[in-house]
């Protein structure tokens, strides 16, 4: 297998470091005692990050969980999930953190030119993991992150819907846990919130510590502009 290489020499460093857990429900992922966060220079606006699907053999460099990713076609086939329809929903899954947070997804096809890769694992191993990596050189009480992969097992279980049995994974479920960790969360216990790190079907949502944990980095989701914001636009009859 011949594996294309992303951006060697880029990425500074790795990973999955420990977190420290906070009252709210939350854990930040923390490199060298900083917590981790993407680059967000205007606070007023909304981070926008992209992710692309990976749509080859693709090395990583300097990663620890996902080193070697290919695309997600044999992972669709095996669960006999359409390809349009596995997107469809990873595309979901980054809008559960867009509803709570001030962040904005866009996919993007080169993957290359993306800030979060997502793709199969070469060697199929556990259910799925993240990667952060981080650019040390980056002054400040935060550590940057500076790219993210998502690497799932092609040969796990996976279902889209949640079906109750504890023997298949919801793909949408496991992909926006992963995304939390792209995003700086680290695991707040075993079990209750979307970023704990048991297993847990019966909810594909974030609990409050999840977005307590997304806020206290990104800030809260901002109020949409509206469409006529002096109002114009509607007429309330009666109104004096
Ligand atoms: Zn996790």
């Amino acid at each position: 297998m011949t594996f294309k290489f992303l951006r060697p020499g880029i990425f500074a460093t790795l990973v999955l470091f420990g977190g420290v857990a906070h009252a709210g429900g939350f854990s930040l992922l923390l490199f060298d005692g900083r917590p981790v966060r993407w680059q967000h220079d205007n606070a007023d606006a909304s981070l926008h990050l992209t992710y692309a699907f990976l749509n080859g053999p693709t090395a990583v460099a300097g990663a620890r969980n996902c080193q070697t990713m290919t695309g997600l076609d044999q992972l669709a086939e095996n669960a006999a999930i359409p390809v349009g329809r596995l997107r469809e929903d990873v595309a979901a899954a980054f809008r559960i953190w867009t509803k709570a947070a001030n962040l904005q997804f866009r996919e993007v096809r080169d993957p290359g030119a993306a800030d979060i890769l997502i793709g199969a694992q070469v060697t199929p191993r556990g259910i799925a993991f993240a990667d952060v990596r981080v650019d040390t050189a980056a002054p400040g009480p935060d550590a940057i992150i500076s790219g993210a992969s998502i690497c799932l097992n092609p040969l796990a279980p996976w279902t889209l819907e949640p079906d109750g049995a504890s023997d298949t994974y919801s793909l949408p479920y496991v992909v926006a846990h992963e995304i939390g960790h792209t995003l700086g969360l680290d695991h707040p216990g075993r079990t209750g919130p979307l970023m704990a790190y048991a297993y847990q079907e019966h909810m594909i949502d974030l609990s409050d510590g999840d977005i307590a944990g997304i806020t206290s980095i990104y800030g809260p989701a901002t109020t949409r502009v509206a469409m006529h914001p002096d109002g114009t636009d509607v007429a309330v009859p009666g109104a004096q």
